[in-house]
């Protein structure tokens, strides 16, 4: 279903690259963020490949409702439903993996991290 031969997030949604998987379905893949800022620090990435939530918002919108849906989901089962729902857009505001990916931040926050992923 992913098309992009060089993403990361691709790969990892295709199963070529490992990840901890939280929840899988047709069209969106939710593994354990590699370096977690908080408690609970999953993504929630589209199987096919757009760049950000904007252009799955243009194409899809239905699919970036369906992102949300399973992040509330995941946080529902991980920390009482509450979390904050992260789309970094663009490197300069820290996006590193142009594959769109929510990040679902619940539980203890660490800091450092937080603050570094913001900043
Ligand atoms: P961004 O900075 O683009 O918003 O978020 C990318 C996220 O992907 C980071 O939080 C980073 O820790 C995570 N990440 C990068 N490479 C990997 C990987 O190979 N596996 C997993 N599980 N997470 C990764
Ligand atoms: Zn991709």
């Amino acid at each position: 279903m992913a098309e992009e031969t060089d993403c990361l997030f691709c790969k990892i949604a295709e199963g070529q690259v490992p990840s901890t998987k939280v929840y899988e379905d047709d069209t969106v893949y939710a593994f354990k963020d590699i370096n977690p800022m908080s408690e609970v620090h999953v993504l929630v990435i589209p199987k096919k490949h757009y760049p950000n939530a904007a252009a799955v918002a243009a194409a899809d919108p239905q699919l970036l409702a369906h992102i949300v849906e399973t992040a509330q989901k995941i946080a529902d089962d991980q920390c009482d439903g509450a979390y904050h729902l992260l789309f970094n857009t663009g490197a300069a505001a820290g996006q590193t993996v142009f594959h769109c990916h929510a990040h679902v931040l619940g539980g203890r926050p660490d800091p450092a991290k937080l603050a570094g992923a913001l900043a």
